[in-house]
């Protein structure tokens, strides 16, 4: 007879904040998500028996595949600078082809596309800010996997959100993905070294163009930047018109080498600049049947 271990649902809504020193602080939230990665969840994707709200077998199988040969999107090569996903080794990226990156290179966990785009869509729409966890992990094996690894040294610097995101959601995404991420590497984080100059509109309801203007120095850094090898980590990449102005301002302050490294990369840009929250249910809700 099939045992029934209990399920424990994952957190949601605004992390726990820890009393005490940055460091302290930074400890604490690490123990509390290794204890998280040792209980009974639903697989976020299809609800059968997993861990630490981490992926069961057979998803993790169809995932891994999509981030290893960009299956389902009849894509094979990738854009060396931005990952963009290619349908010739020589084919220009045309998110590239017109300007200058300030980044070196990215490193992509997943393509923004079902069944893996729900666990974006979980996380910042539903709020499970402990599926960070999943989604750093993923990022971990992919830097792995990349060959070309990290430089030595290398800091994480996640994006910093908006006030008003923050308020909204009650955690910033990419900053819980670095943490994972930098658990996984044993990569330091510093999400004090980038910083905001103003607030603004969010970015998801505009076009590639108005992107890049809305974006245009928006960040900031800490000095001390000069000779350092700095990881930008962020949830969702879509033109990197964001990923590119923080590039710049850490280059101008002196940063030796800067990788983008994003959760998902939005295939193509979409032409409303919306995410079809439709299409992810259906697709998720699709998954489901063809495993029961
Ligand atoms: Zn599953
Ligand atoms: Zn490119």
């Amino acid at each position: 007879m099939p045992m029934h271990l209990p399920r424990f649902p994952l957190p949601r809504w605004t992390p726990p904040r820890f009393p005490g020193a940055g460091r302290w602080r930074a400890r604490a939230a690490d123990a509390l998500a290794i204890a998280r990665a040792r209980l009974p969840t639903d697989c976020p994707l299809c609800g059968a028996l997993a861990r630490g709200g981490a992926l069961c077998g057979p998803c993790d199988h169809d995932v891994a595949g999509l981030l290893r040969s960009a299956a389902g999107t009849g894509m094979t090569w990738r854009c060396p600078r931005c990952a963009l996903g290619l349908p010739e080794h020589d084919s220009p990226c045309p998110d590239c082809a017109d300007r200058h990156t300030a980044f070196d290179r990215t490193v992509i966990a997943l393509d923004y596309l079902p069944p893996a785009d729900a666990l974006i869509l979980r996380m910042k729409a539903g709020r499970h800010y402990a599926q960070g966890d999943l989604l750093g992990n993923l990022l971990a094996e992919a830097i792995r996997h990349d060959g070309r690894g990290l430089p030595d040294g290398t800091v994480l610097l996640p994006v910093p959100a908006s006030r008003s995101a923050l308020r909204a959601r009650g955690f910033n995404p990419a900053a819980e993905i670095a943490r994972a991420l930098g658990r996984d590497l044993g990569l330091p984080v510093r999400l004090d070294w980038l910083a905001r100059t103003r607030q603004q509109a969010q970015q998801h309801t505009l076009g590639r163009l108005e992107r890049r203007e809305a974006a245009q120095g928006l960040y900031a850094c800490a000095p001390g930047m000069r000779g350092r090898h700095l990881g930008i980590v962020d949830d969702v990449m879509t033109t990197g018109s964001t990923l590119h102005e923080i590039a710049l301002a850490l280059k101008a302050a002196g940063a030796a080498s800067v990788t983008a490294l994003v959760a998902a990369r939005t295939p193509h840009p979409p032409a409303d600049g919306t995410i079809a929250r439709a299409e992810v249910r259906k697709s998720v809700a699709n998954l489901r049947r063809q495993r029961e």
